[in-house]
């Protein structure tokens, strides 16, 4: 294979036969290696390496799997590649270093000015995406590596997004696939090679985090490679090539003890290893649109790869459906990503990714094609929902005190309007005219829906969220996730007991290292995983780490129980007082502090005990409020009777305990079929639904 040639060399054949047998290939090898130079240092000679074969496997930048898909002779003239673009979409497990790689890949590439003072996570872009740490939006950019523009997308890794992977994958021919040193393969990555795999796509695997002492890196690509295998990966994507990178250091090579000084060998590795972008130059224009945009004077904006032919500004164009109906429009301007920002062009030619303006009523997964030769382009599949949440206006005595728009018109709208840009999310009518079902990919795929709203000044009330069952030859089905967790043995007795209960089928336990962690991985019923959170962490006193992916429909669980314990709820409108929160704390944990407003029906805890309580939590009687170390301390006029071990005692001062404090994850998590959640701007409640009311004690 020619190793430092400027262009992709076709893999060669995979020698093994059965699956099971697979070992990476062996290249002999020269023991002293060019660590490839780019024009960010002078090349470097890398030390000679002890190989062993797994290092065999990495230290030789060998190229993996092609998409060139078989075509006939008359096609392969027509068909060509495009040398000068590689399109690629990174992933990674959450917190694995993806924002950071991509960082200094950028830092690296000069896209930024020298005095441009420039913040860190730079592609999560949102509010919401840097608050929690996670991208659930995909985002383009490029930069140009020697004569390559590389245009890179970055990918969420969580399942619930898996819409957003899904079109992502459409535009690229390749991925980077991130992994961290120490963790291996986690759920998140399982699910975003899983797709990569079935689209038939090359591997990069950049072993992240190689600076950290207890990074063992034999046992990532092992555990990787064993990830490709179970994935069903083609023997030439099992080939694939192995970065070893520190991203925080902005440093990559081939062999984990031998890293240049930038990241030149990811991006050799990634012109040398993603396939270039199959074209066909003299066809028609067609250009799947897998992404939308919206811009405040520019309108709806198109994004996606020109399959074929070449763009113009000002073109007039077909925009075709997947059902072969076509409407003319034209294209007011053209953009390629460039850095972070979108540069205006007047033509892409096919290969590049680029954004297209001017088509106002223009829809994901439809083609921008020829105005008289042209045809669709087969469509996106996104796979279906599996969890649904209704929602619906707000009915509490608070509505209207924080938000702007609380209108049931509004609301619709608002949903309906989600589902242009959010392809795997589904909006119903729901029973009555101020409800609606909004179905998703998973809680998390709803919640930032959720969130997203209340930051545009909506108020309104969710309830709980339920699986979507399916029935397939009159037999039930239900989705199921893997979820891997992580817990610390002395708790290892409680969590394994939690999952049982919840029908989960452990499958796989190992020792994640010296620290007596263990990682746990069941396969688990999706509805048992509403509140799981809670309680693992409860369980274990805040220290396990649950991850969960959607892994596949399978038949009916059976009957399982999730929260037992009840709410206690408020029992009359009013505000807290310290006084009454002092006996309340008696029944369970609380909600509330002292002093806050609360309704008839608002849950203000949640009772030791199976079933609801009513209490009045905002009791005056006489009491004397003392302050003493931040705790609130409350001095009773009549002493409490409290009983221990058979003993009796008078209780005269009580200090508050702290509130919980529920995010709107943990919201929704807790809430039971006859609870809602109240979302507003600036607060999360829970509530009884008025409407199912039962009698509660
Ligand atoms: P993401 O969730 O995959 O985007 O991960 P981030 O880029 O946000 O990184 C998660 C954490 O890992 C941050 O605290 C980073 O500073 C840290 N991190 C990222 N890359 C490296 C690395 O190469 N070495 C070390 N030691 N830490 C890293």
């Amino acid at each position: 294979m020619a190793l430092f040639m400027g262009i992709y060399s076709p893999p060669l054949p995979f020698p093994m036969q059965q699956p099971t047998s697979r070992v990476p290939s062996l290249h002999s090898g020269a023991t002293q290696l060019p660590c490839f130079s780019t024009t960010l240092s002078s090349p470097v000679m890398m030390p000679p390496i002890q190989f062993t074969n797994r290092h065999r496997r990495s230290a030789i930048l060998h190229c993996s799997a092609s998409s060139v898909e078989t075509a006939t002779v008359e096609q392969r003239t027509k068909i060509n590649t495009r040398r000068d673009v590689r399109n690629i979409a990174i992933v990674a497990h959450v917190d694995h270093g993806k924002t950071t790689l991509v960082d200094a890949m950028l830092r690296q590439a000069k896209v930024f000015r020298d005095n441009q003072v420039v913040k860190e996570r730079i592609m999560d872009s949102n509010d919401l995406e840097r608050e929690r740490g996670i991208t659930i939006l995909s985002k383009n950019t490029s930069i140009f590596y020697k004569d390559t523009k590389i245009n890179i997308i970055d990918t969420p890794g969580h399942s619930d997004f898996g819409g957003e992977v899904e079109r992502v994958l459409n535009m690229v021919e390749g991925v980077l696939l991130v992994v961290d040193s120490v963790e291996g393969p986690m759920p998140q990555t399982r699910f975003v090679l899983k797709k990569a795999l079935e689209f038939g796509h090359a591997v990069v695997v950049v072993v992240n985090k190689i600076d950290r002492p207890s990074a063992r890196p034999d046992f990532v690509v092992n555990s990787t490679f064993e990830l490709f295998i179970e994935l069903n990966a083609t023997d030439e994507q099992c080939d694939f090539q192995v970065i070893y990178a520190s991203a925080i250091k902005g440093m990559a090579g081939l062999a984990p003890d031998g890293l240049a000084d930038d990241l030149g060998p990811l991006f050799e590795a990634i012109v040398r290893c993603i396939p270039e972008p199959v074209i066909d130059k003299d066809g028609a224009l067609q250009m799947l649109v897998s992404n939308i945009e919206y811009d405040e004077h520019k309108g709806r904006i198109a994004i996606g790869r020109l399959q074929a032919g070449m763009l113009e500004k000002g073109a007039e164009v077909k925009v075709c459906t997947p059902d072969e109906s076509c409407r003319s429009a034209k294209i007011s301007e053209l953009f390629v990503f460039q850095n972070f920002s979108r540069t205006a062009v007047d033509y892409v030619d096919a290969g590049d990714i680029c954004a297209v303006c001017g088509i106002d009523d223009i829809l994901i997964g439809e083609t921008i094609a020829d105005k008289s030769r042209g045809k669709a382009l087969p469509t996106i599949k996104i796979e279906e929902p599996t969890v649904k949440m209704a929602f619906s206006v707000n009915i509490s005595p608070f509505v209207g005190r924080e938000g702007k728009h609380v209108t049931s018109r509004k609301l619709r709208d608002r949903l309906y309007r989600e589902l242009e840009r959010n392809l795997a999310m589904k909006v119903e009518d729901g029973e009555s005219a101020d409800t609606f079902i909004v179905s998703g990919r998973g809680t998390l795929h709803i919640t930032i829906l959720i969130e997203n709203m209340r930051r545009e000044g909506y108020e309104f009330m969710v309830g709980p969220p339920k699986v979507i069952n399916k029935r397939v030859n009159d037999e039930l089905l239900e989705p199921f996730e893997i979820a891997t967790v992580e817990v610390s043995e002395e708790y290892l007795g409680s969590v394994v007991e939690l999952l049982g209960r919840r029908r989960g089928q452990m499958f796989d336990m190992q020792g994640a290292g010296n620290d007596g962690t263990v990682v746990v991985k069941y396969k688990i019923p999706t509805r048992g995983l509403i509140g799981l959170r809670n309680d693992i962490l409860t369980a274990s006193r805040g220290t396990a780490i649950l991850n969960t992916v959607f892994d596949s429909y399978g038949p009916w669980a059976g009957d399982m129980s999730t929260r037992e314990q009840g709410s206690l709820v408020a029992f009359e409108d009013g505000t807290t007082t310290s006084y009454a929160l002092a006996s309340s704390q008696e029944r369970g944990q609380m909600f509330v502090e002292p002093g806050i407003d609360v309704y008839k029906g608002q849950i203000v805890g949640i009772h030791q005990r199976p079933g609801d309580l009513m209490l009045n939590v905002c009791k005056k009687k006489a009491a004397t409020n003392v302050r003493s170390n931040k705790e609130q301390t409350v001095v009773l006029d009549t002493p409490l009777d409290y009983s221990l071990d058979h003993t009796n005692f008078l209780i005269y001062a009580v200090v508050l305990d702290t509130p919980l404090d529920y995010s709107l994850d943990d919201c929704i998590e807790y809430i039971q079929e006859d609870e809602l959640v109240e979302v507003t701007p600036l607060s999360i409640r829970m509530c009884k639904n008025p409407k199912m009311a039962k009698k509660t004690k």
